[in-house]
């Protein structure tokens, strides 16, 4: 993939990249399926040092499993998404329970509340939520947190709030995934312990309120990520967006914390390394 005007992603890479992490990228989805670790490949080559594959469900976390498994520099996460909630059931997730002890597992996710699209019923959410944060803290791993109110609103970022202060110290780390919501909810999350994921997301319309977040989250309270194949950011393809990608929200995130990407960059591998520590990455 060529971009003209960006010596970064031609063949002739310069010798130090801008480091990048892509926290949250769906190389287990189908549009993946022939080329999802050449893509990766592509990806390390310009810089995206780490890359985390959140599952979904049962059959796309066991996919995540099998892609890390290929490529031991990627991580994977297990668990069940709120649009799924309603199709995964007491024996399905005992799958998810399996698989989150293994060293390839840095996270439980993704999960969360919908209740945009409300593709499961919300009751069915929060039993779903729960059952996931739970076992983020029992693994002691972070949970990976969807939220999405219906537009206009804040119900799900409330929703979720009242939720994790409910377990008070029994909460486990939580990780607000394509971050989307008031400045407000996002401070409390902050005052929490969350780290505040950014996608391409933060360029949509109705999303202003995250370039105020940006700025006023701690450095190392920050990551970047793609969402990948979704919410391609200004001049990655629509049809698919990939990790290397992941340098676009990189640069606005280095802006909005008045910094320069490789500064950013080398502190988003450090949080990324704090945050999801692995046996399977040699000790720095
Ligand atoms: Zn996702």
């Amino acid at each position: 993939m060529t971009v003209l005007g960006s010596p970064e992603s031609s063949a002739a890479a310069p010798a130090t990249p801008v480091r990048l992490v892509d926290s949250h990228c769906h190389l287990n989805a189908d549009r993946f399926e022939t080329d999802g670790v050449l893509v990766a490949e592509a990806a390390r080559r310009v810089g995206v040092e780490r890359l985390l594959v959140p599952g979904w469900n049962v059959a796309s976390s066991e996919r995540a499993l099998t892609l890390v498994d290929r490529l031991p520099w990627l991580d994977a996460a297990v668990g069940v998404h709120p649009h799924d909630a309603a199709k995964v059931d007491d024996a399905a997730f005992a799958a998810i329970l399996d698989w989150a002890a293994r060293d390839q597992v840095v996270a439980i996710g993704e999960t969360g509340l919908d209740y945009d699209r409300v593709f499961s019923p919300i009751p069915d959410q929060l039993v779903n939520l729960r059952r996931n944060l739970a076992l983020a803290a029992s693994t002691g791993k972070p949970a990976i947190l969807h939220c999405r109110s219906a537009t206009g609103r804040r119900d799900a970022q409330d929703a979720l709030l009242a939720e994790v202060r409910s377990m008070g110290a029994d909460a486990p780390r939580l990780v607000i995934h394509s971050f989307s919501g008031p400045v407000d909810y996002a401070v409390a999350m902050l005052d929490l312990g969350a780290v505040l994921s950014f996608s391409g997301l933060v360029f949509r319309r109705g999303e202003e309120s995250s370039a105020e977040v940006a700025a006023l989250a701690p450095i190392d309270r920050v990551l970047v990520e793609t969402d990948s194949p979704f919410l391609a950011p200004p001049g990655a393809p629509r049809s698919r967006n990939e990790p290397e990608w992941v340098r676009v929200t990189g640069a606005w995130l280095a802006d909005r914390q008045r910094t320069t990407s490789t500064a950013l960059g080398a502190t988003l591998v450090a949080t990324y390394d704090r945050l999801f520590p692995s046996p399977r990455r040699a000790p720095r």
